[in-house]
């Protein structure tokens, strides 16, 4: 018998968990079409991890030359390597300017071009002629701090038009009815320790993504696939979660992002004896060969006994050959971050530097509209009711198994509005909100109990790093069957050790050590899923490089890997679900020429 936990009631038309780029832009829609809307989240809504997106947002505008939106929706498709859903990239690429105009409208103070327009920069992988030309300039950018000029904007909106927040609340589990409708959320209240249980016509979850089940991660420690845990604890699958996006050089250790502009600046990479080993690797590229391939390379040289540091697991990157005010004004953020994180001078030292998870591809399955997908064989497209998914977290699926820089923050502002646009037409306002099952509010207290007062052998911080090191090792940016048979039977075992921790404070006020074992409880379901999807891919395919299947292959894994654990989150089943060929509209209706988009070879 656990103990009663007392809590408080509330209605909504539509809850939305989370408050990064696409919390708030869904928030901020929702509340726009007069639906009464809670945005419940773990941090202050402009700490979420999007503050940290520098770099920019693609859309179509032509400021700065020649651009249109099947250019930008054929390079997402081939950025995809093929695996993403066509009609998802094609409503992503036409309804990208439409977006950056209103957030511009909003507020977003954008950097300008001399005539006033917005500024758009060159990113990789973005180019016209549906890949045949020049490279375009699609990113739009707010100086380096994109994300946080859009968080800072949309938040302000979201206020004004009466959106109502719940901050500092930890979401625990969805609610849902004995039929499969999610009809709620339950929290708790991280700041006074009271319990919250809310009501919904619709639950729409942004919680970003799950890099934290990763040793080294550009992503924020509050990355923690709590979203995912939520919908696989209701029996619901994942989508596609072995496609991670490594970047080759995140700092050891805090896993910041050390940009690509160091290398482009004459930084080069070197191993344990000193070698600047990518000549060997790419004689042509070198240090600039694609990420992916130098993130492969380093892994390699680990791997081969060649790591830098006691543990022989990191690389080195050096800058210090580099004079140093061409280092101070080039390259200062990096120099600051290097001095700050890794205790290097970048004009004496080298820096310590390890391929770094930086976005996960996969994430929640929905359709472009945001509704989640509980895809069976009979009915591979099959919305849950009153359940959405955004942003890092959905997976809708326009990056398939690789994601160009710049387009997830259009995912987020895209996918966010039309999921607003969407709740407007399927919930009725003037029906009464549901009642979940009062099964299903004593089952979520029951597992945080069991949780609150576990006593068991293993801190949650002590398995939390055996799961991540074992991520970083088997299911990283280079995999053969060997490695991700050793990961899978690891992460089994560790997976099993969940019902050993051991969880020190009870208290229920500021309670970190049970919030970092809630959130462990989300990051083991995506850890685990992650291994298994990917041994189970026979072929290589944008982020997923497998040594013994070389090759994409179209004919047998053009399909999107559904993934289920189950109740003893050890065991994890696996199906397949087509991937999505046809557009929206076809050439006739102005749009996509399909044969343009056609699979083949992905080549730079
Ligand atoms: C360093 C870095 C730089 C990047 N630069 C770019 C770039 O230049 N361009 C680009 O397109 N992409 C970039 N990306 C990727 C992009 O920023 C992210 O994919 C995106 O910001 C994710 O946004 P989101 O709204 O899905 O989630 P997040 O911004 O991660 O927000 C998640 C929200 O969910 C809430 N939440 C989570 N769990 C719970 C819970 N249990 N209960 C309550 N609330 C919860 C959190 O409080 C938070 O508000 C970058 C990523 C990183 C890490």
């Amino acid at each position: 018998m656990t103990a009663a936990y007392e809590y408080e009631t509330h209605e909504y038309d539509v809850v939305v968990v989370g408050a990064g780029g696409a919390g708030l832009r869904a928030t901020l829609g929702m509340a726009e079409q007069g639906l009464r809307t809670a945005c419940v989240t773990k941090v202050f809504p402009t700490r979420s991890h999007t503050v940290a997106a520098q770099g920019g947002i693609a859309a179509s505008l032509a400021n700065m030359g020649p651009d249109n939106w099947q250019w930008h929706m054929y390079d997402t498709v081939k950025g995809s390597d093929w695996l993403g859903d066509t009609d998802a990239m094609e409503y992503l690429a036409r309804e990208a300017p439409k977006a950056v105009y209103e957030l511009d409208h909003y507020g977003v103070p954008f950097s300008r071009t001399e005539e006033g327009k917005i500024y758009q920069r060159p990113f990789g992988g973005h180019t016209t002629e549906f890949g045949e030309g020049p490279a375009v300039q699609r990113t739009c950018a707010a100086a380096d701090r994109t994300g946080h000029a859009i968080l800072h904007t949309l938040y302000g909106q979201s206020v004004k038009n009466n959106a109502e927040f719940y901050i500092e609340y930890f979401a625990i589990d969805l609610l849902m009815s004995d039929d499969g409708e999610c009809q709620g959320v339950v929290c708790w209240k991280l700041d006074d320790g009271t319990f919250h249980v809310f009501h919904a016509k619709m639950v729409v979850l942004a919680t970003g993504g799950y890099g934290r089940a990763y040793f080294s991660a550009t992503s924020a420690h509050t990355c923690t696939g709590d979203g995912g845990g939520m919908v696989m604890r209701a029996g619901l699958p994942m989508q596609d979660l072995e496609f991670v996006q490594f970047h080759p050089t995140g700092i050891y250790g805090s896993g910041c992002l050390i940009t690509e502009g160091a290398r482009g600046e004459g930084g080069y990479l070197t191993n344990s004896e000193g070698e600047r080993f990518m000549e060997r690797y790419a004689p042509q590229y070198k240090d600039l060969a694609p990420r992916d391939y130098v993130s492969r390379s380093m892994t390699m040289e680990i791997r081969e006994g060649r790591g830098v540091g006691d543990e022989g697991d990191h690389i080195h990157l050096n800058l210090s050959h580099l004079p140093a005010d061409a280092l101070a004004e080039r390259l200062p953020g990096i120099s600051e971050s290097a001095k700050i994180f890794a205790g290097v001078d970048v004009t004496k030292e080298p820096i310590p530097v390890l391929p770094t998870v930086h976005y996960n591809m996969g994430g929640i399955p929905t359709n472009y509209w945001g509704e989640v997908l509980n895809p069976t064989e009979d009915n591979p497209t099959g919305v849950v009711p009153g359940l959405m998914a955004v942003g890092e977290a959905g997976c809708a699926s326009v990056h398939g198994a690789n994601r160009l820089g710049s387009n997830s923050l259009i995912d987020l502002v895209v996918f966010g509005r039309a999921a607003a646009i969407r709740a407007g037409k399927v919930v009725d306002r003037d029906a009464p909100v549901p009642t979940p099952p009062q099964a299903q509010i004593d089952k979520c207290f029951a597992r945080f109990d069991g949780l609150r007062y576990a006593k068991g052998a293993i801190p949650t911080a002590d398995l939390r790093l055996e799961m991540q090191k074992t991520m970083q090792r088997d299911a990283a940016v280079f995999r053969t069957a060997k490695t991700m048979k050793e990961g899978v039977e690891a992460m089994t075992e560790i997976a099993g050790k969940m019902g050993d921790l051991h969880v020190t404070d009870t208290s229920l006020v500021w309670n970190s050590d049970l919030m970092e074992t809630l959130e462990l409880t989300n990051l083991m379901p995506s850890a685990i899923s992650t291994i298994v999807s990917a041994e189970a891919r026979h072929e290589s395919r944008g982020a997923h490089a497998h040594e013994d299947y070389p090759e994409r292959d179209d004919e047998n894994w053009r399909v999107h890997t559904v993934s289920r654990v189950d109740e003893t989150g050890t065991k994890v089943d696996l199906s397949y679900r087509p991937v999505i060929v046809d557009p929206l509209t076809g050439e006739d209706e102005g749009g996509i020429n399909l044969k343009k988009i056609a699979p083949k070879a992905r080549t730079f």
